[in-house]
């Protein structure tokens, strides 16, 4: 009920989506970020060769209906990287439409209509597009996040983070402590530089201005901050940036940092490893931002 109402308040509100994307092709491929509910993103990727696709976290089922069949597409997968309603609310409704489509997700988080559960490094492929899944708890018991291989495409990877990673940002440590959420961070930040993020939300402005109050001196930061506003000043989508950009500016893949050490006031102990320390740095920089967030 609280989803349906939830949804329909965001229809209403953005009758047009909360923020307009652009498509981007690769040959014999085509990502679609898919603007719904407040400020969430589906993405629809389609192997254009074979005209069949695959959705991650449909939340809006109806919206992300209608780009299916704009597109002319067969539904074959939905990726689901979470439970909360806000990416797995739509699951059932596009079942029930697209009854061959594949749900896939970990068994961990009780994903509506889940048909495939995943474990770490399992595959899915659809036509010529490979996904790997990664187990990224944290946020949620069973997390999961979706990279796309590229090769085939002659392509950069993508990285569909649902919310462990936004743009300059990562999600809220609600089913795990702060040393699972730093090694599914580190997951992501071991990834190829050139690699896509095509996070679940639109947080970029507010996140890139909390980073600039723990790391005030991060030029890279100020850059993509500058670009952000142009953005949003236009209700542009943010997405994507790369692994590469986030390293440099996203405080959250950044506990190794002394400039975000000093910003906090935490320094390694003596008996503490650096893993460790890094889990502290996390768990500060976490409460900080929801104070932020509260404020
Ligand atoms: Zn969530």
């Amino acid at each position: 009920m609280y989803y349906k109402r939830q949804m329909r308040k965001a229809r209403e509100r953005y009758p047009a989506g909360h923020s307009t994307v652009l498509p981007m092709e690769f040959s014999g491929m085509k990502i679609i970020p898919i603007s719904v509910l407040s400020d969430n993103y589906s993405y629809l990727i389609i192997d254009t060769t074979s005209s069949v696709a695959v959705v991650v976290d449909p939340a809006d089922p109806q919206t992300v209906q209608a780009v299916i069949q704009e597109e002319g597409v067969r539904l074959e997968a939905i990726l689901c990287t979470h439970k909360h309603w806000d990416h797995s609310g739509g699951n059932k409704w596009l079942k029930r439409i697209y009854s061959s489509c594949r749900v896939y997700g970990n068994a961990a988080d009780n994903i509506p209509g889940l048909t495939h559960p995943l474990s770490h490094k399992d595959s899915v492929t659809v036509g010529c597009l490979h996904f790997k899944a990664l187990f990224t708890p944290g946020h949620t018991v069973g997390h999961m996040i979706y990279l796309l291989d590229g090769r085939a495409m002659g392509a950069p990877s993508s990285l569909f983070s649902g919310d462990l990673v936004f743009l300059s940002g990562c999600g809220r440590m609600f089913e795990g402590s702060a040393s699972t959420m730093l090694s599914s961070l580190d997951t992501v930040g071991s990834l190829n530089d050139d690699t896509l993020l095509w996070p679940g939300h639109e947080y970029a402005e507010d996140n890139l201005l909390f980073a600039a109050e723990v790391e005030p001196h991060n030029a890279v930061r100020e850059n993509k901050y500058q670009w952000v506003l142009q953005q949003r000043g236009q209700k542009l989508c943010t997405s994507p940036s790369t692994i590469g950009e986030e390293k440099a500016y996203n405080p959250f893949l950044r506990s190794h940092c002394a400039e975000l050490h000093l910003a906090l006031g935490l320094r390694q102990l003596e008996e503490e490893d650096w893993n460790q320390f890094r889990a502290r740095v996390l768990e500060e920089l976490r409460k900080h931002k929801d104070q932020y967030n509260r404020r």
